[in-house]
């Protein structure tokens, strides 16, 4: 409720009731404190700050709560297929990169192209995107090389093939583009990974549709029922079923809602949930900071 309310006692919040001058993050700022690094040009710490991955200290947490809520609902569509249903859904494991996809699939892929016509295609795509500062040092080794090697180490959230209609689906989780703040997975990157394997199947495999669907996460784990009800559609998944998903799905984001804040407490103060508020100080009224 604090959470709707945008009550939760960040210093952002506390800051707008004059209770604290610097808004900037207390954990991201112990964390650099700790291993040297300059605490110059800190992330101002707002509630959706630090349920990204872009906090230091609760990185780790929100990146677990975001794989925890995509394999099961990946699973959950998967295991509500309708009987009738061609979808092949391949199951790519976190950890799955183009090149481990291709040598687990390799004859499922193979009747949607070949390698080298990907990887002709993929080298295209790769010379338009830019080569950033970090992968300098090996794009300067070997720029051919270095294209090829940076599509085959790309990563995909999912991926769906039905062969009898040539279509193929790359599902991506993702936060809200309105929303920049909750669960925000690094999107840019994202969006990159994402858009480069398509364009390369599509230029590479014409005759097959390919096509990328999106599964959203608003603000505060708002779904958008319409839209995932058709998106559930789109890859077969049981009439029957889909309310139970989105339930589900729902929930499973509410808990990693609460995870991520837990986490947060027990960082701040060293102590976690209701109890929280026996370590802390009472700034008057009900408010602890
Ligand atoms: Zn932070």
């Amino acid at each position: 409720m604090m959470t709707i309310a945008g009550i939760i006692p960040v210093v952002k919040w506390l800051a707008k009731i004059k209770q604290r001058s610097d808004e900037s993050c207390r954990l991201c700022k112990r964390a650099r404190e700790q291993r040297g690094a300059s605490i110059e040009n800190l992330p101002e710490e707002t509630y959706g700050h630090f349920n990204s991955a872009f906090c230091d200290e609760v990185a780790t947490t929100v990146t677990a709560a975001q794989h925890f809520i995509w394999r099961h609902l990946y699973a959950s569509m998967q295991a509500a297929q309708t009987p009738m249903s061609k979808l092949r859904f391949v199951t790519p494991d976190k950890e799955s990169s183009m090149s481990t996809l291709w040598q687990e699939e390799e004859f499922t892929f193979k009747q949607i192209c070949s390698r080298e016509s990907l990887k002709e295609k993929a080298a295209d795509i790769e010379k338009t995107i830019v080569v950033k500062e970090h992968e300098r040092a090996r794009y300067d080794f070997d720029p051919t090389m270095f294209y090829e090697n940076r599509f085959w180490n790309r990563r995909l959230d999912g991926i769906v093939i039905n062969k009898y209609h040539r279509t193929l689906y790359i599902l991506e989780k993702r936060s809200s583009d309105r929303d920049k703040d909750f669960l925000r997975v690094k999107k840019d990157e994202a969006n990159e990974q994402h858009g480069s394997i398509i364009e390369a199947l599509r230029a590479a495999a014409p005759e097959w549709t390919s096509e990328q669907i999106n599964f959203v996460a608003g603000r505060h784990g708002a779904v958008v029922e319409d839209d995932f009800y058709n998106k559930l559609e789109k890859i077969n998944v049981q009439a029957g079923n889909r309310d139970k998903i989105l339930l589900a799905h729902v929930h499973r984001i509410c808990e990693a809602h609460d995870t991520a804040m837990r986490s947060y407490y027990q960082q701040i103060h060293g102590s976690s949930g209701a109890d929280a508020t026996t370590s802390i100080e009472n700034i008057g009224e009900q408010v602890y900071v």
